[in-house]
């Protein structure tokens, strides 16, 4: 029961028209099932094979969300089913997304990762390097392929005021990107567990939330 609660405060306190995506990444399906009875639809894993195994194993109608660092190699296995893949970091894996979507008959929708954070770690598009790509126009060629939205991690701090100016600027970003990709482009991922409220207020349409709703991970994830 305690899931289920935990999902009704969060939905609670979002504004009706912000997704609510629920990171299930390293548990199990009975905690999902739990998630699903109370009603949420939307999962986020971030290792390909785990997500296959459990779409396999639960209700079809669930969408299902890859939300990690994609490897190219990786993709067929999640192809044939995934709604939406926010972490598309490269041309590289744009294109591999856009093959194997073809190869299913299917147009895979897909958010940008952008970095924004202070660590050189995180992954995603140089902002000035994504730029130069979708004014290539490499990307409107891939037709199986389908650009939604943008997505950022935020900097792993306590300083709010950091995280602030990393949403701000994702945000600054997709409205500069808006006009070159057309209206479906309308996605902001971004948001997670201890910073989703700021994220809102920044105007994400789409938040990541996992321990807050499943608990804690017990095993660290690779990123
Ligand atoms: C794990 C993960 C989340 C959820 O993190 P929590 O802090 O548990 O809410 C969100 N986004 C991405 C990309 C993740 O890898």
């Amino acid at each position: 029961m305690i899931i289920a609660e935990r999902i009704q405060d969060i939905r609670n306190s979002l504004p009706e028209e912000v997704t609510l995506v629920a990171v299930s990444k390293t548990h199990p399906t009975e905690a999902i099932r739990e998630a699903y009875d109370a009603g949420q639809r939307i999962f986020g894993e971030s290792r390909p094979q785990e997500l296959r195994a459990k779409y396999e194993a639960l209700p079809h109608d669930i969408e299902w969300h890859m939300i990690g660092h994609l490897q190219t190699n990786k993709v067929k296995y999640i192809a044939p089913f995934v709604a939406l893949i926010h972490s598309v970091d490269s041309s590289r894996l744009a294109e591999a997304i856009n093959k194997e979507a073809g190869k299913c008959g299917r147009v895979i929708d897909a958010l940008l990762e952008i970095h924004v954070a202070a660590e050189d770690s995180k992954s995603g598009w140089d902002y000035q390097e994504l730029l130069d790509y979708v004014r290539s126009g490499a990307l409107s060629e891939l037709k199986n392929i389908r650009i939604r939205g943008v997505m950022c991690i935020a900097t792993n701090t306590e300083d709010e005021a950091i995280i602030r100016a990393d949403f701000e600027r994702l945000a600054a970003y997709h409205a500069e990107l808006a006009p070159m990709l057309g209206s479906q482009f309308d996605i902001i991922s971004m948001g997670m567990s201890d910073d989703y409220p700021l994220a809102v207020e920044c105007g994400s349409t789409m938040v990541r939330v996992g321990s807050k709703i499943f608990g804690n991970r017990n095993y660290t994830q690779k990123e």
